[in-house]
């Protein structure tokens, strides 16, 4: 299951960029084990409070690690591209191995939940392309 903490890690597959920008539709909290891990467990950026880590502050790393998002988008603010995450699974793929049909029918199901940035204007598929494109 993708938690926040994820965002930590992830780049954009396509250029590289993070960190991304988690846009959360339904989330799952879960338990998780926490005995022996160190905090906080953002290293660079909490996707919970959407800002960078910064040395000697407090974070809410429960949080990021017991919220898991089942579903929502991680969105490129650099090139533009956004990624599903669809049953707590993040699909990081690279256009090419991108499915248009499917792709859309995401940005349909979620086009009230998601920015409009996303859905009309998102790479590599959006719901503006309606005709030619
Ligand atoms: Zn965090
Ligand atoms: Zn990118």
């Amino acid at each position: 299951m993708m938690r926040y903490w994820g965002v930590d890690f992830i780049r954009c597959v396509e250029c590289k960029h993070h960190p991304l920008q988690l846009v959360v539709i339904e989330t799952e909290e879960q338990d998780v084990d926490t005995t022996g891990l160190e905090f906080p467990i953002c290293r660079n950026y909490c996707a919970y409070l959407n800002k960078p880590v910064v040395k000697g502050e407090q974070y809410p790393c429960d949080k990021c690690l017991r919220v898991g998002i089942k579903t929502g988008v991680l969105y490129c603010p650099s090139c533009g591209r956004w990624y599903p995450i669809k049953n707590g699974i993040v699909y990081l793929l690279p256009d090419k191995k991108r499915k248009a049909e499917s792709d859309l029918k995401f940005l349909e199901t979620y086009r009230d939940k998601l920015p409009s940035h996303v859905v009309y204007e998102g790479k590599p598929f959006n719901l503006s392309k309606t005709s030619g494109g």
